[in-house]
């Protein structure tokens, strides 16, 4: 008789910003029924604090401290950091730029890279990022890399209302050099850049809507995990 259990599985899903990967990875922690985690959100909430407590962007120890000691809750819907609900605060240009800096620290990425690690505890999940696949879970079942033309990830990301630069407001070559900037900054860093795990899947999704994406993922995705039909 089978006696084996399979664990839950733990799907990495990476790339550069305005890939996709916040939209496909709901989706596809929905279909696997599996939590979703936005790794982006964590650093983006530590940019966020420490903004708001006021300390200096380059104070790695203060920096360290705040995100190994800052109460920081992530659910399916909500991000809050010491009881504020950032959940709309930390998507602004300021904080896109605040959190590519405090990911550069590496005090901040070990503190944030083990709560990482501690959401398999409960289960099967769905984690974004940037180093899922290379640093956090080296052995994650299924490893994703997203990534579409330059251009179209901007003119994504200027699209984005939930971003707060949507609408009149976001000018697509203002978001497209900042966007150039933050992944040249997430690719050159020393601590954990911005790369293609080597037995990553890469899935180009320029020209392709959000439905044919997820379903080419969650294709990939059954088949590795050998749940395919
Ligand atoms: O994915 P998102 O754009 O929300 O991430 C914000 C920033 O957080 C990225 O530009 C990157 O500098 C950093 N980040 C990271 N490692 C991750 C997720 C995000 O360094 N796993």
């Amino acid at each position: 008789m089978e006696t084996t259990t399979r664990r839950a599985p733990v799907i990495a899903i990476d790339g550069p910003s305005g890939a996709g990967k916040g939209s496909v990875s709901r989706a596809i922690a929905q279909a696997l029924k599996c939590r979703y985690v936005d790794t982006g959100a964590m650093y983006r909430a530590v940019a966020w604090m420490a903004l708001h407590d006021g300390l200096a962007l380059d104070d790695e120890a203060a920096l360290g401290r705040l995100a190994t000691e800052a109460e920081l809750v992530l659910d399916q819907q909500t991000v809050s950091v010491e009881g504020h609900d950032v959940t709309r605060l930390i998507r602004t240009a300021d904080i896109d730029a605040a959190a590519a800096r405090v990911a550069r620290i590496p005090a901040v990425r070990d503190a944030l890279v083990a709560r990482q690690r501690a959401y398999t505890d409960a289960g099967g999940v769905v984690m974004e990022g940037r180093d899922i696949g290379t640093a956090v879970f080296p052995g994650a079942d299924v490893k994703i890399f997203l990534d579409a033309s330059p251009d179209e990830r901007a003119s994504r990301r200027a699209s984005d209302a939930a971003h707060g630069m949507g609408g009149e407001a976001a000018n697509l070559s203002d978001v497209a050099s900042a966007l150039a900037a933050r992944d040249q900054s997430d690719r050159t860093r020393q601590s954990s850049p911005l790369v293609m795990a080597d037995d990553a899947v890469l899935v180009d999704t320029t020209g392709v809507g959000l439905d044919g994406v997820v379903a080419r993922v969650l294709d990939i995705v059954r088949k590795r995990l050998g749940t395919a039909p």
